[in-house]
């Protein structure tokens, strides 16, 4: 009857409606296709190999919540392992509630699991490194972080490393390099990695919505109401956030076309002239486009008179 919120694979009450294609669909169904969406992508982009031991950067927020309850689900059978990664920035008030998320997941499915901290690696908290330039701290932490994950993947040992990235991520990122006329960031694509630097990264989650990934979690009984970052409505990315949400609520499927007008950029970019690979960091012999790599310019701020830290979330 038209109306009816039915689910349209059981008739049964449908929890949600989805476009392209649109469908209502049940618990049970919603948690079947988010499932079967993300395997899809997995399998199409051949994200994982027979032998790979797969890193999952596990903030214990919701994305990489969900990352690891599907990889959980999913490497048995692709013959692939799995271990958790957290990275403890050292957050006051934010990052003590995720990481304890992190310890009760992992230890709940029996997943491997190591911490690295910013305390350890750079000598101090992010919140102390922030001291008299908080407006730049996601700048600041999105350096430091990458260059954390790299080296707590590094102890570990594993072939790939998953991210919780969801599809508002990625077109938020898109609009924000496109914003900055960030050209080379908007072509990057570190899905194959560098040999000797990081390893090849990949983003099962970048098929599902943000509002479709908290649903997955609501249904599964995992979401946990944790508080934002402190610093996260600084960020240019905040602004961009609302301005995308309201594009995608009065204009359904934005964010989807934003994705493939990327893809087309990079397509284009690759059947071009291949530029020069980037070369080492002087300071740490990390991947850099520059004589020092933007983790190096940061820390050595400190040392020196000030400078532009120059870094990206
Ligand atoms: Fe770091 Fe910014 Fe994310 Fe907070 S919101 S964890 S400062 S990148």
């Amino acid at each position: 009857m038209p109306g009816e919120n039915l689910c349209s694979l059981c008739r049964e009450p449908a929890v949600v409606r989805l476009v392209e294609p649109e469908r209502r669909l049940c618990a049970a169904h919603f948690i079947d296709d988010v499932e079967a969406r993300v395997l899809a992508a997995m399998t199409r982009e051949r994200m994982v190999s027979p032998g790979d031991r797969v890193a999952v950067g596990l903030s214990g927020g919701k994305d990489s919540t969900a990352l690891l309850l599907l990889l959980h689900r999913f490497l048995p059978a692709l013959n692939a392992s799995l271990v958790a990664v957290t990275v403890d920035e050292g957050i006051a008030g934010y990052r003590e509630g995720t990481s304890a998320a992190a310890r009760d997941l992992t230890s709940e499915l029996g997943v491997e699991h190591s911490i690295v901290t910013f305390a350890d690696l750079f000598g101090d908290d992010l919140d102390r490194l922030l001291v008299g330039r908080e407006a730049q701290g996601c700048t600041v932490c999105g350096v430091l972080r990458r260059r954390a994950l790299a080296e707590a993947v590094k102890q570990v040992g594993v072939t790939k490393l998953a991210t919780g990235h969801n599809l508002d991520d990625e077109a938020q990122s898109a609009l924000m390099n496109v914003l900055r006329g960030d050209l080379s960031r908007l072509l990057q694509d570190t899905s194959t990695g560098q040999p000797g630097h990081f390893i090849p990264r990949i983003k099962p989650l970048a098929v599902l919505s943000e509002k479709e990934i908290v649903t997955y979690l609501l249904l599964r009984g995992y979401f946990r109401d944790l508080p934002e970052c402190p610093y996260a409505s600084t960020a240019l990315r905040s602004e961009v956030r609302t301005m995308l949400a309201g594009l995608e609520h009065r204009h359904p499927g934005t964010m989807l076309r934003l994705m493939q007008f990327r893809e087309g950029v990079r397509q284009s970019a690759r059947s071009a002239e291949p530029k020069g690979s980037p070369g080492s960091c002087r300071i740490c012999g990390e991947l850099s486009t520059g004589e020092v790599c933007q983790a190096c310019r940061l820390l050595e701020r400190d040392k020196s008179p000030r400078s532009s830290a120059g870094g990206r979330r």
